[in-house]
């Protein structure tokens, strides 16, 4: 097992004296700012002056600039921009700002690992990627505890990035929670691939086909529903929890017969295989490629694709159901 790395092993002096400048106030780019602020570092945003976060960004406290203005006021840039502009922000705001010395950080290791951003050889570059979205990473932290981190170096001028990506760790609340080691390369491709093949993509198509096919078979859409959706949220809660096995016990004898025995036919090897192509695609920088050039065509098959998944009757019976939950009414997501 990886070292995990708790508050001990980490020192935030070693960024008390510089300035953090956050470009992006979105989901993680709040959290970041405002957890690092509470742990008593000096941190300014950098926002485009038409953003919509410039205003709570400022009631929150914080000095807003440009891109470019918070980048040259900074000794280390954390890149919070969705992944698609990042190298846009980076070419006209960023690069040009960077001092020997500086260190730039990202959440995330796309644009660095694909070359998409090509950094001078003087800064360090580090990533800290907390695992789980920017609204928990925020309220953990005020509730005392954090989400744990990845963190990595990919440049170290300094000789110091190591130490300082740790700090940042901290500062965000990722130690409380336990950090963990990797390298620019794996953290990318293992997310890519857990996001497309498991967590979103190969779920979401899983769901979809299980509901399909007990509509098709003439079954009430609602109990496809709760049979292939909704109850996912109990299964997954007693996987996070206890694992698998944990998630066995909790089961009936039925179900887990069932699970062990016709899981393996549904999920084959044929699948793997696929599996296999999809993570080939994400390290030979095909998906990234993909995925840069149709976001530089404004995303006309994305968003052809993202319409006919919130057209399909899944959806139309899951918002319905909800509807009638009155402990889940109105919890949309912001
Ligand atoms: P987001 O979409 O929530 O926020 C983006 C922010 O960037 C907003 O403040 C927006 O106004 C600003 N922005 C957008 N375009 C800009 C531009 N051209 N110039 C300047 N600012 C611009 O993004 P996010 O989900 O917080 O993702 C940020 C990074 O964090 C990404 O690298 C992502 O992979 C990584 N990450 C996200 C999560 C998550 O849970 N969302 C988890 C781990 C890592
Ligand atoms: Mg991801
Ligand atoms: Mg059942």
């Amino acid at each position: 097992m990886v070292a995990t790395y708790y508050d001990k092993d980490a020192d935030i002096n070693i960024l008390k004296d510089k300035t953090i400048a956050v470009i992006g106030y979105g989901s993680q780019g709040h959290a970041h700012a405002l957890n690092m602020k509470d742990s008593g570092l000096h941190v300014v945003i950098g926002l485009r002056s038409n953003s919509k976060f410039v205003t709570p960004a400022k009631e929150a406290g914080f000095e807003v600039l440009s891109p470019a203005d918070a980048s040259k006021k900074a000794d280390l840039i954390m890149v919070l921009v969705p992944d698609e502009f990042a190298a846009d922000v980076y070419k006209n705001d960023i690069e040009k700002n960077l001092q020997p010395g500086n260190v730039l950080a990202f959440a995330h290791g796309f644009n660095i690992h694909f070359g998409f951003i090509k950094p001078p050889k003087d800064i360090d570059v580090i990533m800290v990627a907390p695992k789980g979205p920017g609204h928990m990473v925020r309220q953990l932290y005020t509730e005392g505890a954090g989400v744990p981190d990845l963190f990595a170096v990919y440049q170290d001028a300094t000789g110091k990035a190591r130490d300082i990506a740790m700090a940042y760790a901290k500062a965000i609340g990722g130690t409380r929670a336990g950090i963990f080691e990797t390298t620019y390369k794996e953290e990318t491709e293992t997310d890519l691939f857990g996001e497309q093949a498991v967590l979103c993509g190969g779920l979401s198509a899983l769901l979809t086909a299980g509901f399909e096919t007990l509509v098709e078979a003439g079954y009430q859409p609602t109990m496809a529903y709760f049979e292939c959706v909704h109850e996912l949220k109990l299964i997954v809660d007693l996987i996070y929890k206890h694992g698998l096995a944990g998630m066995r016990y909790s089961i009936s004898n039925t179900a887990e017969y069932g699970d062990l025995t016709v899981g393996p036919k549904v999920i084959d090897a044929g699948v793997k295989t696929r599996m296999k192509d999809v993570l080939k695609r994400i390290q030979n920088g095909e998906f990234a490629h993909e995925f840069v050039d149709e976001c530089k065509a404004g995303k006309p098959n994305m968003e052809k694709l993202r319409a006919n998944a919130k057209a399909h009757q899944v959806e139309n019976i899951g918002e319905e159901l909800r509807s009638k939950i009155p402990f889940l009414k109105g919890g949309k997501l912001l």
